[in-house]
């Protein structure tokens, strides 16, 4: 089957998450403006999602918006993640292609063109993938390496190291993500595991254009442990197969102990070693239990089926607003 896609979107979307970004708007804004320039029989429309920004940013919005109609924003009740507001300006947007990107300039707006080509080549998804991570701390590249070879090992979904969050999707994509029903998301997984004809292109991260990156550590490991958790079984799995090696060893380590016993006669009573495999088999077990608690924790995040997110205030939508369909 050829693809339905025309040869020329009608209207394009381009959605940014956006959370403490004020000093980064106008100017993502101006560039974005500028690169689309290049396709003057393009419509546009800006989706800016403020995940509950506490520096004026959905203000500055509100003016730009004033000034530029194709500027769309909502604004949600509080910070709910970068995954949610990510969902949310998929589901705001119409456009027959949507373009995905950071506030922070960090993803240049001048390569969108050339996403705009390989979409018109054929392409359904386009991921934009940095060429390296020079402006990121080392001991972030080494956390990130670490996860990505982790992932590679477990899950059964690809994810390409280096691609960011920066895309261009299809209608078709964008509507088989906006129907996932998961309240879990993590978008570098969900874009691999919905397929489509993908292609990359590459890029060079610039340096943040201002303010400061709102992934720490403790946020970072967050974001691994979902991603590991919403897509691999492994390490729900792995701890049966720890139990049965350990269940053999000190069975074996038993058989040692009775023949050492026969042999040489009972040697001094063997606190050590009592200390010892307790204190292991404690571990082992404190870990699986943590293990099974990730997994029926996000059980009961689904359960609850409570929304992604909750959306405050609008700009630049036509009544009736577009409303976060749980
Ligand atoms: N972001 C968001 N909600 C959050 C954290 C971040 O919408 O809770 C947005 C942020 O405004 C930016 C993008 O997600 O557009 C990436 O964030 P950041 O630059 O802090 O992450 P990094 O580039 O360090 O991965
Ligand atoms: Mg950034």
């Amino acid at each position: 089957m050829t693809t339905a896609s025309p040869k020329w979107p009608g209207l394009i979307s381009i959605v940014v998450p956006v959370y403490n970004e004020a000093r980064c708007l106008a100017a993502l804004h101006a560039r974005l403006c500028a690169a689309l320039d290049a396709y003057p029989g393009l419509r546009r429309e800006f989706v800016f999602v403020d995940d509950g920004s506490r520096d004026g940013s959905f203000e500055l919005l509100a003016a730009l918006g004033a000034q530029d109609p194709a500027i769309k924003a909502v604004r949600f009740a509080r910070n709910f993640g970068k995954e949610s507001a990510m969902a949310a300006g998929l589901r705001a947007a119409v456009g027959d292609i949507v373009v995905l990107m950071d506030a922070d300039l960090q993803h240049p707006p001048e390569i969108i063109p050339e996403m705009i080509e390989r979409w018109r080549g054929g392409a359904q998804m386009v991921t934009a993938v940095r060429r390296s991570r020079r402006t990121d701390p080392l001991a972030r590249r080494l956390f990130s390496r670490g996860f990505y070879h982790f992932f590679h090992a477990l899950c059964d979904v690809d994810i390409p190291e280096g691609a960011g969050d920066f895309r261009l999707f299809d209608r078709r994509v964008v509507d088989a993500i906006n129907a996932l029903p998961e309240r879990n998301r993590f978008m570098k997984g969900i874009t691999s595991w919905v397929g489509f004809r993908q292609e990359e292109v590459v890029f060079e991260v610039a340096a943040r254009a201002g303010g400061e990156s709102s992934f720490n550590t403790l946020r970072l490991l967050r974001y691994a442990i979902d991603g590991l958790s919403s897509f691999s079984m492994v390490p729900l799995r792995v701890w049966s197969l720890a139990g049965v090696l350990l269940a053999g060893l000190s069975g074996l380590y038993g058989l040692y102990l009775l023949g050492e016993a026969m042999v040489f006669g009972v040697q001094t009573p063997g606190f050590p070693t009592i200390m010892v495999s307790m204190l292991f088999v404690s571990g082992v077990q404190l870990i699986s239990l943590g293990v099974i608690g990730e997994y029926v924790g996000r059980i009961f995040t689904e359960v609850k089926r409570r929304p992604l997110y909750l959306i405050a205030d609008e700009i630049g939508f036509a009544p009736p607003a577009a409303l976060p369909t749980a």
